[in-house]
């Protein structure tokens, strides 16, 4: 399922969000690390930057960060969404205001065009196994 990709993500993926660190911004740079998880279910990983020895989740500079809605709930209205119901629909069957689907749906459309390519390519392989 391809949302599930947005919760599964390289850390390679993510930059370090830390404004003064040398390698804030940088993708790729090989800094980062998986050190936890949390999260209802643990299914939001915090990332560990080798550099500035600073902590964050890998939702932070990503559109989802700061979005409140449980994974459950968000990737429920994102499957709704794709499977073509409209916004008034969504919000029924998920029950979330109309508002959040609009936000929801914008800031993960947008999201999941830039890292298209990088997808493909990405095995969503959890090392923790199923949970
Ligand atoms: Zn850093």
């Amino acid at each position: 399922m391809f949302w599930g990709l947005l919760f599964v993500e390289a850390p390679a993926r993510y930059c370090c969000q830390n404004s003064v660190c040398a390698d804030y911004g940088k993708r790729g740079a090989k800094n980062l690390t998986v050190c936890g998880w949390f999260g209802k279910n643990q299914r939001i990983r915090l990332l560990y930057c080798r550099t500035c020895k600073k902590r964050f989740s890998e939702r932070k500079g990503t559109p989802l960060f700061g979005l409140k809605l449980p994974p459950e709930k968000l990737l429920s209205l994102l499957e709704h969404v794709s499977e073509g119901c409209g916004v008034r629909k969504t919000s029924r069957l998920v029950e979330v205001h109309r508002d959040t689907v609009t936000r929801y749906t914008r800031a993960a459309g947008g999201h999941a065009q830039q890292l298209h390519d990088e997808l493909v390519a990405f095995s969503p392989l959890d090392p923790r196994g199923p949970v």
